[in-house]
């Protein structure tokens, strides 16, 4: 026995039960004995000349530059290749090399990442580029320990960079990859336990053809993306059809096995829109999110958490946010309705709109005679658009749609937004 197939044995050990019938270590036995030989070197084979001829001309694999490989395999993650694709062209152009993305200011990195949702992943890339600057001279390591030791680098992504950038035999293994292997080899394991990917990761080295990890590992992607698909899966198209386990039983549409994610906590959310009035004419109010935490730094209208039962009660609270940093405004009104669904929370937020009224503040002290207690805006003294409250730490900016392509906003917002500043009849 090959110490390959023995590492894929331990593998099996740790796996749960196989096909129907086999034991906890069978499934994986079966995969890496020698009676699969035929189908491992079938599937190997095949996809290989299929990928040869049929590998679509994506832009990051037009080099084999480590940087581009990187970012590409960032970005791909949790999104489609044809949304990527701009995305990917924008960021480049903007920063050419590890050293250029890890000098920028984040703020910048963020724009660019605005629209791709996950923005952790764009800080984490520009953390690992600073890492790899101060480490490796700007230069991505090859050598797996550096790769894996790189923010936001996970299993899948160091595999990624070792194999198509350094042609070295490590698995890559993200759900596409997942999907195909069950299929291919009738692995019922769940695949959202570690267990199953970990097991999978560990047969891999020994599908890959010598000097060959480059393309088998983009080869097995571009299958599940093209071919051996989610739903539909073109089997009479496939070019390893032949020895698929998967299709021979009748399987591949119950494949691979996957226990559904929890469904996002509904949450129900009251924002205001509040347009500037005076020097904030055709400028809306904008508040930046904390530096950790859900869409970390990234700016917004201001919301505040809705009971949902009392409208009321919940106007309370947004009108003490805005009387907090000294604004007054005109009666707040229903201005439209949006939702957004992150991986564990699913926002309803319905949106007030009202006006920027400064000279109440004014009236106010007129006719009391006294001088009123809360603070004058900065806004409304400094020609300034920026202030920011010391206590909370939080910074508040008035926008107009030229500042909107500075400053990053998560899609929720940029929708409410150009929704407002398109919009002919606001208040
Ligand atoms: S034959 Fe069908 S199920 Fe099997 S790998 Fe090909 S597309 Fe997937």
């Amino acid at each position: 026995m090959s110490s390959e197939t023995q590492t894929s044995l331990d593998a099996g050990k740790q796996v749960g039960a196989g096909a129907a019938g086999e034991t906890a270590i069978s499934v994986w036995e079966r995969i890496v004995g020698i009676e699969a030989a035929e189908s491992r070197e079938y599937f190997s084979r095949e996809l290989l000349v299929w990928y040869d001829r049929s590998k679509r001309d994506l832009p990051w694999r037009r080099h084999r530059d480590p940087y581009f490989i990187w970012v590409s395999e960032i970005m791909l993650q949790q999104t489609r290749v044809d949304t990527v694709i701009p995305y990917f062209h924008r960021f480049i152009e903007r920063f050419p090399t590890i050293r250029d993305l890890a000098e920028a200011p984040q703020e910048d990195v963020v724009k660019m990442w605005e629209g791709l949702g996950y923005y952790s992943r764009a800080r984490n890339l520009q953390a690992a580029a600073q890492q790899i600057v101060e480490l490796h001279d700007g230069q991505m390591p090859s050598a797996r320990e550096h790769v894996f030791a790189l923010k936001g680098v996970g299993p899948y992504t160091a595999g990624a960079i070792l194999s198509i950038a350094f042609n070295q035999p490590e698995p890559a293994v993200d759900g596409n990859v997942m999907r195909v292997l069950s299929r291919y080899f009738l692995i019922e394991d769940d695949i959202a336990k570690p267990k199953t990917r970990i097991g999978m990761e560990k047969i891999i080295p020994g599908l890959i053809p010598e000097g060959r990890a480059s393309d088998f590992n983009q080869a097995l992607m571009e299958l599940g993306a093209l071919i051996c698909t989610p739903k539909s899966p073109h089997c009479l198209i496939c070019p390893v059809m032949e020895h698929c386990r998967g299709r021979i039983e009748g399987m591949e549409r119950e494949l691979p096995v996957k226990t559904k994610a929890k469904k996002p906590r509904p949450e129900q959310r009251l924002a205001i829109l509040l347009e500037g009035s005076g020097e904030n004419e055709g400028r809306v109010l904008v508040r930046r999110r904390p530096k950790t935490g859900l869409l970390a730094s990234m700016w917004e209208i201001p919301h505040v958490a809705a009971a949902g039962e009392d409208l009321g009660i919940d106007v309370v609270q947004l009108e003490e946010l805005l009387e907090d940093r000294g604004l007054a405004w005109s009666p707040m009104t229903a201005y439209m309705t949006a939702e957004h669904t992150f991986s564990h929370i699913h926002w309803t937020m319905r949106v007030l709109i009202a006006r920027e009224q400064p000279d109440v503040l004014a009236q106010l002290v007129a006719e009391s005679g006294v001088p009123y207690e809360v603070a004058v805006p900065e806004s409304a003294v400094e020609p300034e658009l920026r202030f920011d409250t010391e206590d909370s730490g939080e910074e508040w900016r008035w926008v107009s749609p030229e500042d909107m392509q500075e400053i990053a906003f998560p899609n929720l917002f940029s929708h409410i937004l150009n929704t407002y500043f398109e919009d002919g009849n606001k208040l």
